[in-house]
């Protein structure tokens, strides 16, 4: 398994003050997995991804990420782990603004150390051609594109998407998530995290946190359905 959780709680602060964020979290995800982590505003959303993502520790229970045990791990292991197994991308895109779009790529190769070239990859997110566009040249929709290029570019076999559709329009918001759904065809482990039922219908498995706790696990609700079956 690339990722396994198990008995996981999170806690913030203390005595009456004391937020439970995450309880009782068993979760297993292998590679070329696309799941989707569903939830209201105030679920666990967040503080599961950054659990798993090594930004944030677990109060209690056994964090298992591509063979190292987070829970334990020195500060120097997370720095590693961090540069060479996972990838984030937000909501907000979070590009570099006086960068391009090749510029940005290219800083996720650096971090990560991989070999890939930014050019081949921005083709590969539909982007070719558009390298030496700066952010506010690019469209919302290419804007995450560029950012989800740049996490492709590490070649770290984890991505973890913190709402990557919020600020797209619901059709752009589907390219995106058929993007993301690609990148688990081809091997690597998605966690894409939504509050929207309506695009979580087109996920092959959903989460779906409650107050901290995953009360379902498994395909949507009435099945998997196609894009175009989505209503928007
Ligand atoms: P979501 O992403 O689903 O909106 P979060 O994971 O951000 O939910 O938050 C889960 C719960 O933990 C919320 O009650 C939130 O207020 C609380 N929380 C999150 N981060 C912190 C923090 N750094 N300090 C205190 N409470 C926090
Ligand atoms: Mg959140």
């Amino acid at each position: 398994m690339l990722i396994e959780l198990k008995d996981v709680i999170k806690r913030y602060g203390e005595g009456s003050l004391a937020v439970t964020a995450l309880a009782d979290i068993q979760l297993l995800i292998d590679h070329g997995e696309f799941v989707v982590v569903l939830g209201p505003s105030g679920s666990g959303k967040t503080t599961l991804l950054n659990v798993v993502g090594a930004l944030d520790s677990a109060s209690d229970g056994a964090v298992r990420v591509n063979s190292v045990d987070i829970t334990a791990a020195s500060r120097r292991e997370l720095f590693g782990f961090r540069a060479h197994t996972v990838s984030f991308i937000f909501q907000s895109f979070n590009l570099f603004p006086g960068l391009t779009a090749a510029e940005n790529v290219q800083f996720g190769v650096d971090a990560s150390g991989s070999d890939a070239d930014p050019a081949d990859v921005l083709d590969s997110v539909g982007l070719g051609g558009k390298g030496d566009r700066f952010p506010h040249e690019l469209s919302g929709g290419e804007q995450q594109r560029v950012a989800i290029a740049r996490a492709l570019a590490t070649r770290n076999p984890i991505l973890l998407c913190d709402e990557p559709t919020g600020e797209l329009d619901f059709r752009t918001g589907v390219q995106i998530l058929e993007l993301l759904q690609e990148q688990a065809r081809s091997g690597r482990a998605v966690l894409v995290v939504t509050h929207n039922r309506e695009i979580s219908r087109m996920a092959d498995r959903v989460v779906e946190l409650s107050s901290g706790r995953i009360v379902s696990d498994g395909p949507p609700r009435g099945g998997r359905a196609a894009v175009t079956d989505l209503n928007w």
